[in-house]
């Protein structure tokens, strides 16, 4: 299978390719970038390697789109990174915050039958434990919390950018997918969630990267992480 060539970077690039497609957010190399927080030179050199090929194609306004094994691929590469990720966090307990690179290395070791296992490991678990779906095409449609008003119920859905650091900073928090609550307080800097009567804040350019659904819903917008910015440090993956 050609998935076994892929490198690492390659895997990774693919997976944020198919982050954008699922969420219908334009697949431009720029989008990529931000996404990814890596330079566009860097991002530019990747998006060529993977046209040459044949995973992508180029259109007109430098659109992305997969070929259809390029798009076989990246699904197969989310849906085990997915499937992988809700395995070592419900089976092996490993907090939720340290299970994204440690997925990554397995991915190359999955086999059709250890991934049966896992499948059948999880149970009804439908999403790994940033909220991203397994099963291909169950994305549920979200809006950014920072664009909720005071006073909203809100459902934690998902972590859209999955940068570790920023997963520890969400963990630190009290954030976590599937948590119920009430906008508190949506100020310039900070947003804080009362959580029952436990309180979590979260800065601004974080609260862009995590959906949720809401009571009353702002408009429908998708997050696109640009710069995170949590207190005076920057995040990237
Ligand atoms: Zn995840």
């Amino acid at each position: 299978m050609a998935t076994a060539e892929l490198t690492d970077a390659e895997r990774g690039y693919l997976e944020t390719l198919y982050w954008l497609h699922e969420a219908e957010l334009p697949m431009t190399a720029a989008n990529v970038a931000r996404a990814m927080q890596f330079s566009a030179p860097a991002v530019h050199e990747m998006i060529g390697r993977l046209e040459r090929d044949d995973h992508i194609t180029r259109g007109p306004g430098k659109v992305i789109s997969f070929t259809a094994s390029g798009e076989r691929q990246a699904e197969e590469i989310v849906r085990r990174h997915r499937l992988i990720e809700r395995f070592l966090t419900d089976v092996l307990g490993i907090p939720w915050d340290e299970v994204h690179d440690e997925a990554e290395r397995l991915e190359h070791a999955m086999s059709p039958v250890l991934e049966e296992r896992m499948l059948a490991a999880i149970g009804d678990a439908t999403t790994c434990p940033h909220g991203h779906p397994i099963r291909v095409g169950a994305r549920i449609p979200g809006v950014p919390l920072a664009d909720v008003g005071e006073g909203a119920s809100i459902r934690v859905l998902r972590f859209e950018n999955e940068a570790e650091d920023l997963l520890h900073y969400l963990r630190d928090a009290g954030f976590e997918p599937g948590l119920e609550g009430t906008v508190a307080q949506s100020g310039e800097q900070e947003i804080v969630v009362a959580f029952g009567d436990r309180r979590a804040t979260i800065t601004r350019s974080v609260a862009e990267t995590v959906s949720v659904t809401a009571d009353p819903s702002p408009p429908p917008r998708v997050a696109l992480p640009e710069q995170l910015v949590l207190g005076v440090q920057r995040y990237g993956r």
